[in-house]
């Protein structure tokens, strides 16, 4: 069996951001309401006791306090149910909470070389010293099986694929510390538990869907989705700043060509929106863009929402 906790399901800022004023952000402040989402990643297990998170967002502590299934075990004084941490870009959003991960205990970290680089190139990620916790590089289109603390293997494999979207945005008009070659900043993952070949998709980040890409998760149990924006120039339009959502390499969810109407038709068994900005009015349960999408089949999850596979 797969669990799968949502450990946030918001884009970078989370909801509300700490410097937002918009609707969204306002209103969740105002009445504390259920709005509130911390930023995007999720954490999985085969076994119930030992954890992968994907992505390590900036809001990890929080999320952490917040999920029982992650706390240390009774009676340790040093534990944590974390075995591994796999990354699938080199946003602030998605690796910041690595250093959340200084006080010394054991885990690995599954990363594309070029996002390693990143890692390695900013000497503050030095605080998770190379003795405790390893670094290992995986590649586009290899499956790999990460390992559990004692070594032994997890009975999870992780297949990382390429899809189109951009760099790390704090690089633009930087030279990329692992060079030119493009491939590999922004990964989706396919996730199966080799027992009961169940298996469900991450794809967080996404500026478009291919071809290659509907193939992959035609008939899947879960997917996992970008859902950063709801319209392209929603930013501009609500006065937020000059950024599109595909200047940020992310599709909308309405619209010709835009996750909903893209992955309509693929018979997906359930379709889970994440790293949802704030300017999203998607957000607000009721709205005519949360009804549409949940017509459609999608949800937005709450924090901490538990998915069994
Ligand atoms: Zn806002």
């Amino acid at each position: 069996m797969l669990r799968i906790v949502v450990l946030g399901a918001a884009a970078g800022g989370g909801v509300p951001q700490w410097n937002c004023g918009c609707t969204i952000c306002s209103k969740a402040r105002r009445e504390n309401s259920g709005l509130i989402s911390t930023q995007a990643s999720i954490a999985f297990s085969r076994d119930g006791a030992n954890w992968f998170l994907v992505n390590a967002s900036p809001d990890l502590r929080q999320q952490l306090i917040a999920t029982p299934q992650l706390h240390p075990d009774a009676g340790k004084l040093r534990h944590s149910p974390i075995a591994g941490v796999i990354l699938t870009n080199g946003e602030v959003d998605a690796v910041a909470g690595l250093l959340s991960m200084r006080e010394g205990s054991p885990f690995s970290i599954y990363a594309h070389r070029r996002v390693l680089a990143i890692l390695k190139s900013n000497s503050i990620f030095n605080v998770l010293g190379e003795k405790n916790v390893l670094r290992h590089p995986i590649e586009v289109d290899l499956p790999f099986e990460p390992d559990l603390p004692d070594g032994s293997a997890s009975g999870i494999e992780v297949l990382p694929f390429e899809v189109p979207g951009k760099g790390a945005w704090y690089l633009e008009g930087t030279a990329h510390p692992a060079g030119a070659d493009g491939a590999g900043d922004t990964l989706g993952l396919r996730i199966a538990d080799k027992a009961s070949g169940q298996y469900f998709y991450f794809i967080a980040a996404c500026a478009r869907v291919t071809d290659d890409l509907e193939g992959r998760i035609r008939n899947a149990p879960l997917v996992f989705f970008d859902g950063t924006v709801w319209r392209d120039d929603e930013m501009i339009v609500a006065g937020l700043g000059q950024k599109t959502g595909q200047s940020m390499g992310h599709l909308s969810m309405s619209g010709d060509h835009g996750a909903i109407e893209s992955l309509a038709g693929l018979d997906i068994a359930r379709k889970v929106f994440l790293h949802i900005n704030n300017s999203n009015p998607a957000w607000l349960k009721g709205s005519d863009e949360r009804r549409a999408l949940e017509r459609a089949g999608w949800e937005i999850p709450d924090d901490g929402t538990e998915i069994k596979l």
